[in-house]
């Protein structure tokens, strides 16, 4: 039988994206910095000097940078916080070490942790249509602090604080301290009372299975407060997926070592075993550079203590993660030497002064295509655009899109916990706006003209 010889031509083509990783996984160097010179690793590793050490305004943050920190730069952070911020400072020595002091201005972690004036869009820093808690989580409180928006799901806010406040944070109503140009909202009920009514509310609803633990960030509720809260969900026979939401495994990992803290993990993780029910913990992580050896030991111990899975919840940003090396590099770091499973990279919510971290839809979808075909299929994100009064969507879902005004169109399949008597919440179309300056003239201008009759909000 004639036979015929195959020429073999595969090789590992020259690609857009570069593998292996060219970044080290390394804890940079903290002595590097002025103010951290003579901090033991002792010290470092301790979630309590983290925590006393936190950075909460300029001048601790230039008594830290020192020389690394310079005036005009200064100037331009103190003209953020007295005129734009939506977040006050708190940055713990953790999230510092990830900066590079070097190049602050253009440091992609420094870029969302720590906005300065100038990062600001100059006619648009925010879009018109912008509002505080622009996802109506609290107009879907259940109770307060259970926002109840997907029909099986809900999400249980224990806290309105976190060891980091991040300057996009979506939660700008709620978390944190108030800003000059922010009052923030408060609970009304003490948190023990507030934390029995969400479980009353779940013991009544067999809807619902799946609980969302968030804040603010888990990682600041002390673990004798986490733990009985964690464990009561799990007697509700109708709660069989538990997810723990903190970016301080990132932010903050120290925490996690703790041992008290790992022991009440480990508890929790083998009661949820034993009851069958699915716990995870996410996370919110950025940038390549926040992906070191003590934030892959923090997520080692989740692990260990028996946690199915630690996933990632990144926001996507502008200058920080919006280009496909960005973003592929981070999640190689993530899956090759942490353990931190890529999951969504949300588009940054319209809410105030947020505009020059926001992409459009159309430059997320490009985004999307960008990355695809380099990770596993597991571990590649999807980029997800958080519809108000929707929910999620996958960035392709969308029903239709002017792309001059910039406006996409969606859809739902399912009545948020506000719609039980809206007949037309299910044939609605339902509204997501790209940022203003991303648009042609003609977009714009529309969005001039409307500005001029309406006032952002
Ligand atoms: S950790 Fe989450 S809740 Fe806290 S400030 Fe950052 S984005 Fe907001």
């Amino acid at each position: 039988m004639k036979t015929t010889a195959r020429t073999v031509k595969a090789d590992p083509a020259k690609q857009p994206f570069k593998y292996p990783l060219q970044r080290r996984y390394i804890e940079p160097d903290w002595r590097r910095l002025p103010g951290y010179k003579d901090v033991a690793r002792k010290d470092w590793e301790s979630a309590l000097w983290q925590r006393q050490h936190t950075v909460k305004n300029l001048k601790e943050l230039k008594a830290v940078l020192g020389g690394f920190l310079d005036d005009a730069f200064l100037a331009d952070l103190e003209a953020d916080q007295r005129d734009w911020a939506t977040m006050s400072i708190l940055i713990p020595p953790q999230m510092i070490n990830c900066m590079d002091e070097g190049d602050l201005r253009h440091d992609p972690v420094r870029r969302y942790m720590l906005p300065a004036a100038s990062d600001r869009h100059p006619e648009w820093p925010s879009h018109p249509m912008a509002s505080r808690d622009s996802l109506h989580e609290s107009d879907m409180w259940a109770v307060e602090g259970l926002t109840h928006r997907y029909p099986t799901k809900v999400l249980a806010e224990l806290v309105a604080t976190c060891p980091q406040y991040c300057g996009h944070c979506t939660r700008m109503d709620l978390v944190g301290l108030s800003t000059p140009q922010v009052t923030k909202g408060r609970f009304q009920t003490p948190p023990k009372e507030r934390f029995e009514k969400i479980l009353e509310y779940l013991r009544k609803t067999p809807q619902v299975r799946d609980v969302v633990v968030s804040g603010g960030d888990i990682a600041n509720v002390p673990i004798q407060q986490l733990e009985p809260f964690v464990s009561a969900l799990m007697d509700i026979p109708n709660i069989r997926d538990i997810r723990l939401a903190t970016k301080g495994l990132q932010g903050l990992p120290q925490h996690f070592l703790q041992d008290e803290v790992r022991r009440g993990l480990e508890r929790l993780a083998k009661k949820a075993r034993q009851r069958n029910i699915d716990i995870a913990m996410h996370t919110h992580i950025n940038c390549a550079s926040q992906v070191t050896p003590l934030v892959g030991k923090a997520v080692r111990a989740v692990l260990d203590a028996g946690f199915r899975d630690v996933r990632n919840q990144g926001v996507l940003m502008r200058g920080v993660n919006s280009s496909a090396q960005d973003m592929l590099e981070l999640c190689f770091m993530m899956v090759d030497h942490a353990r931190v499973m890529p999951y969504y990279f949300y588009m940054c919510d319209i809410i105030p002064n947020c505009e020059h971290w926001r992409l459009s839809v159309a430059e997320a979808q490009s985004l999307q295509h960008d990355i695809m075909g380099y990770l596993p299929g597991f571990a590649t994100p999807r980029v997800t655009c958080d519809v108000p009064f929707v929910g999620k969507r996958w960035i392709h879902q969308l029903a239709d899109y002017d792309r001059v005004k910039g406006v996409s169109y969606w859809t739902k399949n399912y009545r948020t916990s506000i719609e039980h008597d809206d007949p037309e919440a299910l044939s609605r179309r339902y509204e997501y706006y790209d940022p203003v300056y991303t648009l042609p003239p003609e977009g714009v201008a529309y969005w001039r003209s409307q500005k001029a009759k309406a006032p952002a909000r």
